[in-house]
């Protein structure tokens, strides 16, 4: 009955008003569509800190499924130097940044950011959504085009939404439709953005080339590095280490929650666009200000890999390991990225195979759409530099039992 008037979305309407009680008969109709089609989400609850293993219903599970790749969530030095903070500075930050949520705490962080990314100048946000949200829509608006990966993180997608501008959606990294797009859409103001590192795939975005279009037909450009800072490069600066290149895209953007293991987002570049997305970017100007211990806990973070490069090479390491493990079983692997995507396809399959790795003691992602596209169901791991050459092992003889099983 419900399909009926679905497809008539007046009638629809006419029902909910005919009865209250009908008010949220959308909302169960499209859960039981997402049951029926094995979509529907929910919530796990840990009853341990994020680290290499934690404890989920009483049992205790290899991680391989946290965007922590440096494993620093449950970080000692970095604890101990959040509660002297705490100490200092409190709890909450009391307002929004321009207001009473700026302190030498987020000063320090900012500048830590630039030092560590080596740009001119870094500004927080709360998120990484809200960065990518809030700087998009701050310097677009619907005079723009934004050129678009069509792999690129829903907070970019939002984003370019948000701001109005034409958007044009050009092939996952391929710089040739790129170009091409780009000559079929001439504009006055431009931005191509693409993530660094794609966040299921695993990827790295063809920065030299992005560049160099950006730069010929005089557009911005605009890297997502939640997935590259503290991952790739020679001391885990990101996409342009990794290119060895000197100067990375106009806008670089990042989160301090994945890698660096605590919460927010950031945006450096120079200090024009940062001045300009402090007096502009609604994201950072009507949100609280994050909590002091949180900006504490980056800063350590930054602190201690830019000190001891061994995490990031570790974890390097420790993906060249996991692929060749997971090939010699014949399981079709590669990365240079902490994202290792084994792909399943089915989505109920994918999931099957996360249960059973689960019943093992592995707590591996199923990922789904509409994350990834339909039927590109897969397995995400996710390393961490912390992960022994035995634990990376026994994952990968696992899953490939498991995976082998399934078939
Ligand atoms: C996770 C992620 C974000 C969002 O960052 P949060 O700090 O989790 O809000 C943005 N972009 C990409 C590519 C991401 O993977």
């Amino acid at each position: 009955m419900y399909k009926l008037y679905r497809k008539t979305g007046c009638a629809y309407r006419k029902v909910i008003k005919l009865d209250n009680k009908d008010k949220f008969y959308f909302m169960q109709e499209t859960l039981d569509y997402m049951r029926e089609n094995h979509l529907y989400r929910s919530t796990r609850e840990f009853s341990s800190a994020q680290s290499k293993y934690v404890t989920l219903n009483g049992k205790r599970l290899l991680m391989f499924a946290s965007n922590s790749y440096l494993d620093l969530c449950n970080n000692k030095e970095i604890k101990d130097f959040v509660k002297d903070n705490i100490d200092a500075y409190g709890i909450g930050s009391g307002g929004s940044r321009l207001t009473t949520g700026s302190s030498l705490l987020t000063e320090q962080l900012e500048n830590t950011i630039a030092e560590f990314k080596n740009t001119e100048s870094a500004i927080i946000f709360n998120t990484g959504y809200m960065a990518n949200v809030g700087t998009i829509s701050a310097v677009c608006n619907k005079e723009w085009v934004i050129f678009s990966d069509e792999l690129n993180h829903a907070s970019i997608i939002d984003g370019c939404r948000l701001s109005k501008a034409k958007i044009i959606v050009y092939k996952h990294n391929d710089m040739i439709d790129l170009e091409s797009k780009i000559l079929e859409n001439p504009c006055k103001k431009g931005l191509i953005v693409s993530d660094g590192v794609f966040s299921m795939d695993g990827d790295i975005v063809n920065l030299p080339e992005l560049i160099r279009l950006a730069d010929k037909y005089n557009l911005l450009s605009m890297i997502d590095d939640a997935h590259a800072t503290g991952v790739i490069g020679k001391s885990g600066r990101g996409t342009s280490e990794y290119y060895n290149m000197s100067k990375g895209a106009d806008i670089t953007l990042g989160t301090l929650s994945k890698a660096l293991g605590s919460e927010g987002g950031y945006v450096c570049g120079s200090k024009i666009l940062t001045e300009y997305l402090k007096n502009k970017s609604r994201a950072y100007i009507f949100s609280t200000a994050m909590s002091p211990a949180t900006v504490a806990a980056s800063i350590k973070a930054i602190d201690i890999i830019s000190k001891n490069p061994n995490y990031t090479l570790q974890l390097q390491d420790n993906v060249k390991f996991f692929c060749n493990a997971l090939k010699s079983n014949g399981i079709n692997a590669y990365s240079e990225t902490a994202i290792i995507p084994i792909i399943i396809g089915d989505e109920q399959k994918a999931l099957d195979i996360s249960n059973a790795l689960f019943k093992e003691g592995i707590y591996i992602s199923a990922i789904r759409y509409p994350t990834v596209a339909k039927g590109s169901a897969r397995l995400r791991a996710a390393l961490m530099s912390s992960h022994t050459k035995e634990e990376l092992q026994f994952a990968a003889d696992k899953i490939s039992e498991i995976i082998r099983k399934a078939q």
